[in-house]
């Protein structure tokens, strides 16, 4: 998920002019960072970055690919839709506007500008940005926990099975589940068992740390791993090591069946994803697993590769 920080934002300057940019770099560089390009390749290349900038400034009229095809082009990828465009520009024409706008455009400049109207528009579309970026992560969060929901999970588990689907390696998911947890709401109260809840997601967590591993509130009392490129041995390995870090979180629970503290059950399931196999059949078996985990006693794991 995105980094919700508030520090400095980037814009990226695009213009086939290094005056203009020194100009516009100028005016922006106390309140913001400063990328600079000054062809539309290189602005794309920018653009679709691990460290893609917050709002780009776009010269239209440059040698080579032009503004409308760069904003064409990064409007059309999912990668880089959200960052809002600015055109800053000396084509003034009604229609020049229009399709800069109906390319997807934040906003349209025209040159000679002013600088302090440049900035405010800037401040404006850089504060919406802002917003949406909070709204993206608060989407794909749970709300209790903090982790990631069942949205993301979803979503997570689509692609990370494309991926496999290509790469030809296997994908391994986790279902785990708290013991008797309507006996520690019903003797603990809601308020405590949401503080568990929030405990045992913390902990789930903080075992799982690889890139592309992600934990998942999957349902109340349920969380879901996603382990990409990782074989059956190593999440069941996993597993076990999520299943004792909770027991040793000693979370007492006087009323469960099977021991004196908080315990989950765990079901793991494998498979190298291919055509005509859909990741609700992994989900299937782990949750099938699970089940067998619960009859088989609760506080154990098991697993099966498909
Ligand atoms: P089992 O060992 O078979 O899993 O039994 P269980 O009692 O854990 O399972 P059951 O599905 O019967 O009960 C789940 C409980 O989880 C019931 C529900 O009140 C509680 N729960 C679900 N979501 C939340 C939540 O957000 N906060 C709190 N405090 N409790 C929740
Ligand atoms: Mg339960
Ligand atoms: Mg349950």
């Amino acid at each position: 998920m995105n980094d919700l920080n508030v520090s400095k934002k980037t814009i990226l300057i695009v213009d086939d002019m290094p005056i203009n940019i020194q100009v516009l770099a100028r005016g922006l560089n106390s309140d913001y960072h400063i990328k600079i390009a000054t062809d539309g390749e290189k602005a794309i290349e920018i653009g679709m970055s691990e460290n893609p900038p917050d709002l780009i400034l776009l010269d239209i009229m440059m040698p080579g690919m032009d503004g409308y095809e760069v904003c064409h082009t990064l409007k059309k990828n999912p990668k880089t839709h959200n960052i809002p465009i600015i055109f800053v520009t000396a084509k003034g024409e009604v229609e020049d506007e229009t399709k800069g706008l109906e390319l997807g455009a934040a906003d349209y400049i025209i040159k000679p500008f002013h600088m302090p109207i440049v900035k405010a528009r800037v401040n404006t579309h850089i504060d919406l940005k802002r917003k949406s970026d909070m709204l993206e992560i608060m989407l794909d969060m749970d709300a209790l926990t903090g982790i990631a929901n069942r949205r993301h999970f979803d979503k997570m588990l689509g692609s990370e099975w494309n991926r496999a689907k290509r790469s030809g390696l296997p994908v391994s998911l986790i279902i785990l589940d708290i013991d008797y947890f309507k006996k520690f709401n019903d003797n603990y109260g809601h308020p405590a068992g949401d503080v568990c809840l929030k405990l045992v997601a913390q902990t789930l967590n903080k075992c799982v740390r690889r890139s592309g591993e992600i934990v998942a509130r999957y349902g109340g009392e349920e969380f879901a791993v996603i382990l990409p490129s990782v074989n059956h041995n190593d999440a069941l390995k996993l597993a076990e090591k999520l299943r004792s870090h909770i027991e040793s979180l000693k979370i007492i629970h006087a009323y469960s069946n099977i021991a004196d503290c908080i315990t989950i059950s765990l079901g793991a399931a494998t498979t190298v994803p291919k055509d005509g196999l859909e990741p609700a059949e992994l989900i299937n078996t782990a949750d099938k697993m699970l089940y067998e985990a619960k009859n088989h006693g609760r506080n154990q794991l098991k697993g099966e590769a498909l």
